[in-house]
């Protein structure tokens, strides 16, 4: 089975039981700043997980994209990597455990879909502690369906639970599936610990709310909200030996092999990390919120990931810029699926190539300077070494680094810059920040006084907001003046002044378009669409949330305009 039918697969199965399936969301979270990336299906839903409703309705599916930075230490294992697609289906506050797990099970199971044998199959259920009781409900339902008893397991917190990332929120035990990896047929009895099980797909049951004194409620609307990973899967029911066999790295690997002159087997860890690495950065340089190397949140990841690949390039003595024809091979794989990825191939390609150049002449210098002992810190500083290149290089030289004393500085660094950065990893349910909101608003007056001084040209082309300030990408082809940034600055803090009504509105895409609404996301939601109304001043299609009138927002300020790519310019703005 190929990737392209796996998904085909996944998303005819839900749409047959009467999902609507929806787009995958941007890698980079437009409204979330906890986080830095997507990292799983249920991330873009946050709001709608919340009780907002859905405008594609309360039965969703969806392959979503996701980067796990903190699983960068695993990659080099079969079945972990930093970007990998989730596949995923939601009820929200519709069906519940008994729907959703036979939904799970035929689909893994049922000749129509992918036809496991439930005899490769293994389940893990929550088995109760001092907050909630064991999830006897999902154990009988699992043994309903013929699960036998001995494949069943039950699993801590640590396990089997999710949620909720901060203090309170909704969260609520969850079910796995395990499929068994093994050359030898399956034990009969299920062992979490054995590797040769490999959890492939996740099925996350919202009925509690942990409130303020850590009780944990029952919540009125309860979700379902599953994942399964593709190259598991995929890998899997091709019963090959790991993920970097399936057509979604093969080809890398192939690439890798003939640059390389060595093969594969030889030197698996190696090439599983740099086919890894360049593919998520492929994808977070293209995409619609793309970023570049830098040091800082995001962008820092990139510079990471690429860095490493370049290292683990020399082990294999890769020839200069080997990472261009990787990014043609990742392309190649994933063009028709994301077609975002073939319109930014140049772009990724030059950006990359630059990184490299920059790379290789710190390379030189820093590692002059590692030999003389220059610490972790000022080696990231100053030649932009990644903490984890500088340990791998500390361990082929037998030295010590103290990653204590490399974090207070890292820390010290991000006050600094009070900008998101390495630590932000943990996905979640996180409310969406009062400041966070305040900027969301902010960016639909800004786009709007943009279209009013420089013109109807002007698109968004990208926006992240975090708590300290807003970044917005728009199309325009110069340098805005002086005078027309005040301009602009002026009608935004107007507007504010007049405290105008936020008001949401739901309609047809058609009727969206007809009241001249704007917005990026017209591809991504089905029928009907979410329009934001500020006033007469504003309407953008949107999923929210705003503040609700636009005296909230305080004294609107630009900083910075500058250009972000060609045809595109950036402004950063803050509100005071
Ligand atoms: P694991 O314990 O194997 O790391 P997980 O508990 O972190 O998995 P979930 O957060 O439940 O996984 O994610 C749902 C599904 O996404 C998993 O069942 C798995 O199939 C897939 N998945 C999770 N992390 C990765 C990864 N780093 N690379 C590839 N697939 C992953
Ligand atoms: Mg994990």
């Amino acid at each position: 089975m190929t990737s392209n039918e796996l998904r085909e697969k996944f998303l005819n199965f839900f749409r047959e039981k009467k999902h609507a399936v929806i787009p995958s969301a941007s890698l980079i979270p437009e409204n979330d700043p906890t986080v830095l990336f997507t990292t799983a299906g249920m991330h873009p839903l946050v709001p709608f997980l919340l009780g907002e409703k859905h405008p594609a309705g309360n039965r969703l599916a969806n392959v979503q994209i996701c980067i796990r930075t903190d699983d960068i230490d695993e990659v080099g294992d079969e079945v972990h990597h930093t970007f990998f697609e989730m596949l995923g289906n939601w009820s929200l506050g519709d069906y519940f455990k008994e729907e959703a797990i036979k939904l799970s099970f035929e689909f893994l199971t049922d000749k129509k879909w992918l036809g496991i044998r439930k005899e490769k199959l293994a389940i893990s259920i929550f088995e109760g502690d001092q907050d909630a009781p064991r999830d006897e409900e999902s154990g009988k339902i699992w043994l309903s369906l013929g699960v036998p008893e001995e494949r069943i397991k039950g699993l801590p917190k640590k396990e089997n639970w999710w949620g909720p990332a901060g203090e309170t929120g909704p969260c609520g035990p969850d079910t796995e599936m395990f499929y068994w990896t093994g050359k030898e047929s399956a034990p009969k009895e299920f062992d979490p610990q054995d590797k040769r099980w490999v959890e492939i797909w996740n099925d996350v049951f919202m009925e509690y709310f942990k409130n303020m004194d850590s009780r944990y409620e029952p919540l009125s609307q309860k979700n379902v909200d599953t994942g399964m990973g593709l190259e598991r899967m995929l890998s899997s029911i091709n019963g090959l030996a790991d993920d970097y066999r399936t057509d979604v790295f093969w080809p890398i690997l192939r690439e890798l092999e003939k640059a390389s002159g060595v093969k594969y087997e030889e030197k698996k860890k190696e090439f599983r990390i740099i086919a890894d690495h360049i593919k998520a950065a492929t994808f977070i340089i293209g995409d619609e919120n793309g970023v570049e190397p830098s040091n800082l949140g995001q962008g820092y990841v990139v510079r990471r990931l690429i860095r490493r690949a370049i290292r683990y390039g020399k082990v294999l003595n890769l020839p200069k810029y080997f990472l261009i024809s990787l990014i043609q091979k990742v392309i190649g794989i994933y063009g028709d699926s994301y077609p975002y990825l073939k319109r930014k191939e140049n772009d990724i390609a030059t950006i990359v190539q630059k990184e490299e150049e920059k790379f290789e002449k710190t390379l030189e210098e820093g590692l002059k300077q590692f030999e003389k002992g220059l610490d972790a810190f000022e080696l990231y500083t100053t030649y932009g070494f990644p903490l984890e290149l500088t340990m791998e290089l500390a361990k082929e030289k037998g030295r010590t680094i103290d990653v204590t004393e490399f974090n207070e500085k890292f820390k010290k660094h991000q006050e600094l810059s009070r900008t998101a950065s390495a630590g932000m990893f943990k996905g979640g349910l996180a409310d969406t920040g009062k400041q966070a909101v305040k900027y969301h608003t902010a960016t639909h007056l800004l786009l709007a006084a943009l279209r009013q001084i420089l013109g109807p040209n002007v698109y968004q082309k990208g926006s992240n907001i975090n708590a300290e300030r807003l970044r917005f990408d728009f199309s325009h082809p110069q340098k805005m003046t002086q005078e027309q940034i005040k301009k602009v600055e002026d009608i935004v803090n107007q507007k504010i002044k007049e405290d105008l009504p936020v008001i949401c509105e739901e309609m047809s895409l058609e009727k969206a378009k007809e009241k001249g609404a704007t917005g990026v996301f017209e591809e991504k939601y089905g029928e009907k669409v979410k329009v934001y109304g500020i006033g007469e001043f504003s309407k953008e299609i949107c999923g929210g949330p705003h503040v609700e009138r636009t005296s909230e927002l305080g004294e609107f300020k630009i900083l910075k305009e500058e250009s972000s790519s060609s045809g595109v310019r950036r402004i950063r703005a803050v509100l005071k």
